[in-house]
């Protein structure tokens, strides 16, 4: 189809201000923060304010066979919001509304364009908390956080984006509107579309509104940042911790993580020594948790798994020592990393992070990695970062090789290639090592049943 047609009759459904078509705008809205993928194409950007704009988008492109591009804050990690030649890129920017709180279910209703950290904000002014929290709150939206079943920080308590969404409205790509599940807390009538399209990185259609649940905030809470000179010292804490309080956080990360996220935030060293590991864990603090957390500390440090702890006293330092691990993936930005986002069991965490060391000490020895992740919840992201001296393209070329070696340990633990992140393209030649044929097989059946003409987000996740 002729683009000036294409152009002239998108201009007949969006409102010409609601229309982007420099290469500025595509290079803005048709990529995410994925660097290893070549830049993005497309047609235009457009701006949609309600549903049935998009419907009648999604019935043009249905007629011309046009691919339609979701694009949310753009916070991805796995080039699901990257755009190609000829494609629509559709921007959520103007969607961002809370439409309503309803206090007797306390549940959020919201468009899909409205940042994580603006929900969490609304929560917190009702004293109340929507758990969900990650390091591009301020940036990436409700719409991408279900799209891709975002985990983050506060999994091994709350879970992921999955356990709050309590209702979807959604465009599939046959334009159709679906209601699903309507924010009911009880709903056995068969399947649970919401619950596909939790997860499905526009393949299906457009999640355009959302209703959220709020839960109590935590109350009084406490942060420690530790030091141990190995990853089973944190993965002993972990488990002793686990036995005796629920915890909120419980992260961890290496050195090399600790020295670039001091430089790019330029934060001092916290310790006195410098160790392999450091670990952060958060607690609902009260008189009884405490002692037994300090119980729990000096016996690790007699027993000379922790070298040092610090502890928050209040709600400052307790951000402060939350920069050491907020920051890192910022952090990593200049060094051109390629990022695993790997998920095992968190029972057998502690052998798989052996094993991938290893592998990548004895086959990869040249290539610096950075460890670091959400190890309550068997969710490890290991960056291996470009060496100045190698070029882009080797780099790809490089670690296409370490993902499918990587991918195998990842097999043989029945892991996940991807925690949190999402396939998009950058995962999607390995999604074989997670799922068998035949998933692969219902999912391509499921795609085309909600997007028979693959007008949404073709060649994304499979
Ligand atoms: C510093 C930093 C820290 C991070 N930490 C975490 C973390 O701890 N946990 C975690 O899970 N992620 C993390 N991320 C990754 C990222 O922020 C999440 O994946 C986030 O959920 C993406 O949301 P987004 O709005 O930016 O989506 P985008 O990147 O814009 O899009 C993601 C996918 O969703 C689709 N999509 C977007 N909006 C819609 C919609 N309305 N309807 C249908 N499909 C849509 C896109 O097409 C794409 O496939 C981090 C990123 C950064 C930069």
């Amino acid at each position: 189809v002729e683009n000036n047609f294409i152009i002239s009759a998108v201009m007949t459904i969006f409102s010409k201000d609601r229309v982007l078509f420099d290469y500025q705008s595509i290079l803005i809205y048709g990529k995410d923060l994925t660097d290893v993928l070549p830049p993005p194409h497309a047609l235009c950007v457009v701006f949609p304010q309600d549903k049935n704009e998009l419907v009648s988008l999604v019935h043009f492109a249905n007629e011309h066979r046009l691919s339609l591009v979701p694009s949310g804050g753009r916070t991805g990690y796995s080039g699901g919001a990257v755009a190609k030649q000829n494609d629509i890129i559709v921007s959520f920017e103007k969607m961002n509304h809370i439409v309503d709180f309803n206090a007797a279910d306390k549940t959020l209703h919201c468009e899909a364009g409205v940042t994580l950290k603006a929900i969490q904000d609304y929560a917190k002014q009702l004293d109340l908390f929507y758990p969900v929290d990650f390091a591009s709150a301020a940036e990436c939206q409700i719409g991408g956080n279900i799209a891709t079943n975002a985990g983050g920080l506060h999994v091994i308590r709350y879970g992921s984006t999955r356990q709050w969404v309590m209702g979807l409205t959604v465009i599939t790509g046959r334009g159709d509107i679906l209601g699903c599940n309507k924010g009911l807390v009880k709903n056995a009538t068969g399947y649970d579309f919401r619950h596909l399209f939790i997860g499905s990185e526009g393949t299906l259609g457009f999640i355009t509104h959302a209703i959220l649940k709020l839960t109590a905030l935590p109350k009084k809470t406490k942060v420690i940042l530790f030091s141990v000179s190995n990853n089973q010292a944190i993965t002993i804490l972990l488990s002793v911790l686990q036995q005796a309080v629920s915890l909120i956080a419980f992260e961890f990360f290496c050195h090399t993580a600790m020295q670039c996220v001091m430089q790019a935030e330029q934060i001092a060293f916290p310790f006195q020594k410098n160790t392999d590991f450091y670990g952060l864990f958060e607690y609902e603090s009260d008189d009884t948790v405490d002692l037994i957390i300090e119980k729990i500390l000096q016996d690790q440090l007699n027993k000379n798994n922790i070298s040092e702890i610090l502890m928050s006293h209040h709600e400052k330092e307790a951000n402060h020592l939350w920069r050491y691990r907020k920051g890192i993936s910022r952090s990593l930005k200049k060094y051109f990393p390629y990022k695993f986002d790997l998920a095992v069991l968190p029972s057998t965490i502690f052998s798989f992070m052996r094993a991938a060391a290893d592998l990548l000490r004895n086959k990869y020895a040249a290539l610096e990695t950075v460890w670091f992740g959400h190890v309550g919840d068997g969710n490890l992201h290991v960056n291996v970062l470009k060496p100045e001296t190698v070029s882009e393209k080797d780099f790809a070329v490089r670690c296409a090789e370490i993902s499918e070696t990587i991918y195998a340990v990842i097999q043989h633990f029945n892991g996940s290639i991807c925690a949190e992140h999402g396939v998009g393209l950058l995962k999607k030649p390995y999604l074989h090592y997670s799922k068998s044929d035949s998933e692969i097989q219902y999912m391509r059946g499921i795609k085309n049943i909600f997007d028979p003409n693959h007008v949404m987000n073709p060649g994304k996740l499979i």
